[in-house]
């Protein structure tokens, strides 16, 4: 079994992360142990972290992004949620200085927060990672709660940020589901445009057609955009569990090169693993 980069995983340990029921019901105990644990199981060697949010709809603090990460013995590397205010972007920008080697990209959570891509009030933070080389991942699509802002999510608002940013590196997180062809689009057209494969996968009476689905749609954006020279491997660990979105890729119908550059090697690019 070959070596895996996983580009999107959450946890806290903390009893208010308002993940704590996708963990319940996926059956995962959802700490820092068990993760590792399952990662090494799995021959996935490294994991980026980002932060879960917490009852109340805050994401946890960074600090405790960076600490984790610290814990994991070089396992997982931080990424830095972005809050649309400019205190929070300038803490975000000050912690990602002080923590230059660790910190491997920031957070937008469209969808989640009162702004869009286009919000001035990121400026600071696309012009930083834009000159650090660090990427930034925008969630899209559908959001973990019925109160979410799906004209914020919806992953072609990020066209027009990544015509004016070519030098940015934009990372859409969940393949903007269920906008799968706005996302083969959009990593067709932008040489600077990636997608991840996170958080698509999830119960229900449908479970195995819907998988299926899911498969078919990212099989087809692979012939779409000509390759798959663009998607990231990514769990969303503990909404989607890591058996299941390692079967996801089994599944897709594309050269195993093909899923080789999904599962590690379009990751070591981007991120500079
Ligand atoms: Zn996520």
């Amino acid at each position: 079994m070959q070596r895996i980069i996983d580009v999107h995983v959450h946890l806290s340990e903390r009893r208010d992360d308002a993940l704590n029921r996708f963990a319940q019901r996926n059956g995962l105990r959802y700490t820092l142990d068990d993760l590792l644990g399952t990662m090494r199981k799995h021959k996935i060697v490294r994991g980026l972290l980002l932060s879960p949010p917490l009852q109340g709809g805050k994401p946890l603090p960074n600090d405790e992004v960076i600490r984790l990460c610290k814990k994991s013995g070089g396992m997982l590397a931080p990424v830095i949620t972005v809050e649309p205010t400019t205190r929070e972007v300038n803490s975000a920008v000050k912690l990602a200085e002080e923590n230059r080697k660790a910190v491997k990209a920031f957070k937008v959570r469209l969808g989640y927060v009162k702004a869009s891509a286009e919000s001035h009030v990121f400026d600071r933070v696309y012009d930083y990672a834009q000159a650090e080389g660090l990427p930034v991942l925008f969630h899209t699509g559908d959001t973990a709660f019925s109160t979410g802002d799906l004209t914020r999510s919806h992953p072609l608002t990020l066209d027009a940020l990544a015509n004016k940013r070519e030098e940015l590196t934009i990372v859409l997180c969940h393949f903007g589901n269920p906008w799968f062809e706005d996302v083969a689009e959009l990593i067709y057209k932008h040489p600077n445009v990636y997608t991840d494969i996170s958080g698509l996968i999830t119960g229900g009476p449908y479970r195995e057609k819907y998988a299926e689905w899911v498969s078919r749609k990212i099989s087809e954006a692979v012939y779409f955009a000509a390759g798959a020279e663009k998607i990231l491997f990514g769990t969303d660990y503990p909404v989607s569990g890591h058996t299941d979105t390692l079967a996801l890729v089994r599944r897709l119908e594309v050269d195993e090169r093909d899923k080789e550059k999904i599962l590690r090697l379009n990751a070591e690019l981007v991120f500079g693993l």
